[in-house]
């Protein structure tokens, strides 16, 4: 066989636009219908025309998003779910059986957390905290522990604190554990754990994948050839993680209703450019917001003085829209976050329009009060794709109206 015979394998940003996006056969659209039916007619008792008999067990517009996101994220199936939170819910639910523990990265995003240390205890399932940077500490920990799977974010939230995939999942791998990244603040266009050595990814697809702030979804995918923990048998009957999660998908009805795969696949469309305008404009912020005199501390992992920039250059393929700034006190930064006019005062991220929240308040107000709490001096800002010299100013004039550094109107005349 010549090199010219081998199917060419299609790149990302191609796959996003055309995997699972094939013209409409009856009418030549170029754009998929969108699929409402919850039924499907059958000629023959039992036998659908399509495969598709019922819109819980299956639907056309779920099943291109889902062949998208696994084109994506360079994985074996995607699953579409109606938010991050229902993903995740059912994944560790698959996962982890009751008496099961799941080691995670401290600094995870607050409805995971929430979901770990309060929904899975409840249930007899336990979750610990693990520093992911001490890789010597972590491979001791993970011989002694005994876990169903590791569950990492990076960068991490709102921190942005970048883990090493690659050298997490060699430990993991080593472990004869799992390996699940939620990938939502990188999304697929910066990194791809699965080619890292990850097993399974998820997301928020509210957020970049997305990126309209029109919808709440969530996403699983999974890399080819993953079992269950300890080769067990699922209650579907199979020992793999991807069949067990069809089989309680369809069981528990966590599907993504058809307008939101609609919406969700027109959003992945632009996801790779979305991604590299809002990486620009958050670069130049950082840049510009490091030398601020009114500015503590700028956390982005395009800065030079980001502690993992050189791992982050590496990992990733750009540094993300979302920066994190840190000022003298409390009050400052809620007031910054108050004064801005074309940064909306919003949670949630990676959207055509550039937020800015207080963590500890809003996004992290779960962590309050326990160790790994967020400090009350931080403001994290996600950048849209407004013109750059507008929301530097607009975060200029914030600052500047919270510090009390704003110049007076000029009254001498
Ligand atoms: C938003 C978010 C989630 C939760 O997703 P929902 O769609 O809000 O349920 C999970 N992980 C991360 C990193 C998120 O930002």
């Amino acid at each position: 066989m010549t090199a010219a015979d081998q199917p060419r394998k299609i790149g990302q940003a191609t796959a996003a636009i055309h995997t699972g996006q094939q013209p409409d056969p009856a009418t030549g659209a170029v754009v998929p219908p969108l699929y409402l039916a919850s039924t499907y007619v059958m000629d023959t008792v039992g036998v659908p025309r399509a495969g598709y008999d019922y819109a819980r067990s299956g639907n056309p517009t779920r099943t291109s998003l889902e062949v998208a996101l696994a084109a994506v994220e360079a994985g074996d199936r995607g699953f579409a779910f109606p938010s991050g939170m229902a993903a995740e819910d059912l994944l560790l639910r698959v996962l982890a059986r009751p008496g099961d523990r799941i080691g995670y990265g401290a600094d995870v995003y607050g409805g995971t957390y929430r979901l770990l240390t309060s929904i899975l205890p409840a249930e007899g399932r336990s979750a610990v905290p693990l520093d992911l940077a001490d890789l010597a500490a972590l491979r001791a920990t993970l011989a002694e522990l005994q876990l169903v799977a590791l569950w990492l974010e990076t960068p991490s939230n709102p921190l942005l604190d970048v883990v090493d995939i690659q050298a997490v999942a060699r430990l993991v791998r080593e472990a004869g554990t799992l390996l699940v990244v939620d990938n939502t603040f990188a999304s697929p266009a910066l990194q791809q754990p699965l080619t890292l050595g990850a097993d399974i990814v998820v997301h928020s697809t509210t957020k970049a994948i997305a990126g309209h702030s029109d919808l709440v979804g969530g996403a699983v995918v999974v890399a080819a050839d993953v079992h269950l923990p300890g080769r067990r048998v699922g209650v579907g009957g199979s020992t793999l993680v991807s069949d067990e999660l069809a089989y309680w998908q369809n069981a528990t009805g966590s599907v993504a209703s058809p307008h939101d795969c609609w919406l969700t696949s027109r959003g992945l469309k632009t996801l790779r450019v979305r991604t590299a305008a809002a990486g620009e404009s958050a670069l130049s912020l950082a840049r510009r917001f490091d030398q601020h005199p009114q500015v503590a501390e700028v956390r982005y992992p395009g800065l030079a003085n980001h502690p993992q920039h050189e791992l982050a250059t590496r990992q990733m393929r750009g540094y993300g829209s979302l920066l994190t700034l840190r000022f003298a006190t409390a009050e400052i930064a809620r007031a910054v976050c108050e004064n801005t006019r074309l940064f909306s005062l919003a949670v949630s991220l990676g959207a055509v329009e550039s937020l800015i929240e207080h963590p500890a308040s809003m996004t992290h107000a779960t962590k309050a009060g326990g160790a790994s709490a967020i400090s009350e001096d931080l403001v994290r800002i996600s950048v849209g794709l407004e013109d750059i010299e507008d929301l530097a100013a607009d975060l200029e004039q914030a600052i500047a109206l919270a510090t009390g550094t704003a110049e007076l109107p000029d009254t001498t005349s």
